[in-house]
């Protein structure tokens, strides 16, 4: 197999064990977190424009649209930028905050960045936001080498100035140390 299908083999096997990581350990916390990420604070939501309309009901056309949040008029938590729209500040209007659910879960409209959060596949690493207290970051390590087997040894290093986002990336483990799991 050519080295780049191999590192493509890997990167889907990353992304899985992070979809599986969010499934059995992120989704389930949800409904009782404390500090829901759908509250929009401290975290931005990245959309397009047809995700605004829907999810903040908008009946106007996107050029009055941007006209009225560019002379301030529009929803606060929305910046316009990059042909791209950031939400931040309030709950998100799809928020259900008694029951701590998303009322548009599963739907094409949820934005990629709300699955993505907070444990994700990015470019042959795992990128992982501590802000979650779901995630454990130990755990993850454990959970992320047990996906990828002994020929691997997991490293994590935060990153310098957002020290709460932690990268894990794989390096091929020694002979010795494949021996000493075994
Ligand atoms: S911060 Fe984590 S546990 Fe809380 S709602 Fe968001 S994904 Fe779920
Ligand atoms: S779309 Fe759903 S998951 Fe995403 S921030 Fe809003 S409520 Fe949360």
């Amino acid at each position: 197999m050519s080295s780049r299908n191999t590192h493509r083999r890997l990167d889907d096997e990353l992304a899985a064990a992070a979809a599986a990581y969010q499934a059995s350990t992120i989704i389930p916390h949800c409904p009782q977190c404390s500090n829901s990420c759908c509250r929009l604070d401290p975290l931005v939501l990245e959309l397009e424009w047809k995700q605004v309309r829907t999810l903040w009901r908008i009946e106007e056309a996107r050029a009055a649209f941007d006209r009225r949040l560019a002379s301030g008029n529009g929803p606060q938590e929305i910046r316009a930028g990059n042909g791209l729209y950031y939400a931040h500040g309030k709950p998100c209007p799809a928020f259900n905050e008694a029951g701590g659910s998303c009322s548009v879960y599963g739907e094409p409209v949820k934005p990629a960045g709300c699955s993505d959060f907070p444990v994700y596949e990015d470019g042959g690493s795992i990128v992982a936001d501590l802000r979650c207290e779901a995630v454990d970051r130990e755990a993850l390590v454990a959970w992320i080498g047990q996906a990828v087997g002994q020929g691997f040894r997991v490293v994590s290093h935060a990153d310098e100035e957002f020290p709460f986002l932690v990268t894990l990336s794989l390096k091929k483990a020694k002979v010795r140390e494949i021996r000493n799991r075994a």
